[in-house]
């Protein structure tokens, strides 16, 4: 019998089990794939340890990592990113007047000034409402006199108020720009986005391995390579889980950071809620990212200016794409001869090839349609409707949690739900023990 039971060793599971392990509880982490920091993890290519998902971040706060006590630097290129506009590269630089001359060429240096300011107004207003163990609603970030701008307007609303439309790619995905323009701040974060760095080695993997030794240092116990195959529940509550190869292992509360989806339906069971909240799970609209890796030989080359800019973030037509010593990562899947257009690749040197399809995420890390956000981040999974609406962390499970991307505040790299989510345990323990 252990305290808590974490399923998932992504980077979520990782933060929430330091927290509960600092605490003095007795933490099991289990993850089925065989890295730390799940899809903010790495896997090795030819030697070389390379992102299987994310590769840089920016949404995490300073101060939580600090917390934690992750030491590691924010490596920052300059340029930061590259946008390829037609014939002609944006670049985003990493001082704000270097940025408002850049967009200067276009006439367009006070309009990115005001947007950017509201952009920084946006992260101080959010700051407020972030660590709350009871999501906010919409109806009360709509009484927020800053958020309530990003609520009420669609991003296409916001950002045609500061840039044309050729502009519009360099701040959010295409699909988001008919949600609330909160989806705008969110993926544009005040620190600007960096890698993580520490004694000169730079990537994903250094965030992962340092997280993982925090986890290891907080005393919680870690078991990668082994998936639980159901969470017990009994009488209404949680009881622990069974793991793929059949062992029954007892807990006082289950934390899952898998997607709610695979959590609620999968591991748990259909037959525990009501059949609203299974439709609203079952029906959520799936879709997800590729990824295309090459390891080359020697370094990679990009074509003509963009040669300049190896270190920086590239949003190239077909999707970001980031160069390392050899290896060259694209969020997306361009054909042979648009990646062409824009890397020199020497096929004849290249050592290594690797697509990743949504449907490989999905079996990958047990994630339904591959999402890399668990749940989509649109209006009707945001704030409190995340994942359920009124549930927060909590289930009507007693002793069931949820603190993955599929939990206030969403996906991508924060650790705000798996931070959240321990706290919200610990303040219900005195009921768990
Ligand atoms: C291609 C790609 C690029 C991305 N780029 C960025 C980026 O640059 N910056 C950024 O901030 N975000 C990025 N993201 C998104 C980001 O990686 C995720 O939103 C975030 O890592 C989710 O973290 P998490 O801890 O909530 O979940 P996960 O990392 O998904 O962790 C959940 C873990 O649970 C495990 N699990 C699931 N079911 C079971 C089970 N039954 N038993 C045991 N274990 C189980 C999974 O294996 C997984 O490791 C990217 C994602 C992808 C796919």
């Amino acid at each position: 019998m252990v305290d808590v039971i974490v399923i998932g060793a992504g980077h979520n599971g990782l933060i929430a089990s330091i927290v509960l392990a600092k605490a003095g509880l007795d933490v099991l982490v289990i993850d089925h794939v065989t890295w730390p920091g799940g899809m903010a993890g790495y896997h090795v290519i030819s030697g070389i340890e390379v992102p299987i998902g994310a590769y840089v971040l920016g949404l995490i706060p300073n101060d939580l990592m600090s917390e934690l006590g992750i030491g590691i630097e924010q490596y920052k290129p300059e340029p930061i990113a590259v946008y390829v506009k037609g014939s002609e590269l944006v670049r985003w630089w990493r001082s704000l007047e270097d940025r408002i001359r850049e967009f200067n060429r276009w006439g367009l240096g006070d309009n990115l000034r005001a947007m950017w300011n509201k952009i920084m107004d946006f992260h101080r207003a959010l700051r407020k409402y972030l660590y709350r163990l009871n999501p906010p609603s919409k109806e009360e970030l709509l009484n927020d006199p800053v958020l309530s701008e990003f609520i009420r307007s669609k991003g296409w609303e916001f950002l045609s108020q500061y840039l044309p439309r050729e502009f519009w790619d360099m701040f959010i995905f295409e699909p988001y720009l008919d949600q609330p323009a909160f989806m705008i701040g969110y993926y544009n974060p005040d620190t600007d986005w960096w890698f993580p760095a520490k004694n000169g080695e730079v990537g994903i993997q250094v965030f992962a391995h340092e997280l993982y030794n925090a986890v290891l240092r907080a005393g919680a116990k870690v078991v990668l390579g082994l998936g639980v195959k159901k969470v017990i529940v009994d009488s209404g509550r949680v009881r622990g889980v069974l793991t793929d190869d059949g062992r029954r292992i007892e807990a006082r509360a289950v934390l899952s950071t898998a997607s709610p989806i695979n959590t609620l339906i999968n591991l748990v069971g259909k037959e525990y809620f009501d059949k609203s909240i299974v439709d609203r799970l079952m029906n959520v609209q799936l879709g997800g990212a590729s990824r295309l890796v090459i390891v080359n030989n020697g370094p990679i080359k990009l074509r003509n200016e963009l040669n300049n800019y190896r270190d920086s973030i590239l949003q190239l037509p077909f999707g970001e794409t980031v160069v390392h010593d050899n290896y060259l990562i694209v969020t997306g899947l361009p054909t042979r001869d648009e990646l062409s257009e824009y890397v020199d690749i020497d096929w004849s040197v290249v050592k290594a090839f690797e697509l990743i399809t949504p449907s490989d995420y999905e079996s990958m890390f047990r994630l339904a349609g591959g999402n890399l956000n668990h749940l989509p981040m649109t209006e009707e999974y945001m704030f409190s409707n995340r994942p359920i609406p009124g549930w927060g962390y909590s289930t009507p499970i007693k002793g069931l949690y949820l603190g993955g991307a599929g939990t206030w505040p969403g996906g991508q790299v924060t650790g705000v739900p798996g931070y959240n989510a321990a706290r919200k345990i610990l303040s219900d323990w005195s009921s768990l023990r």
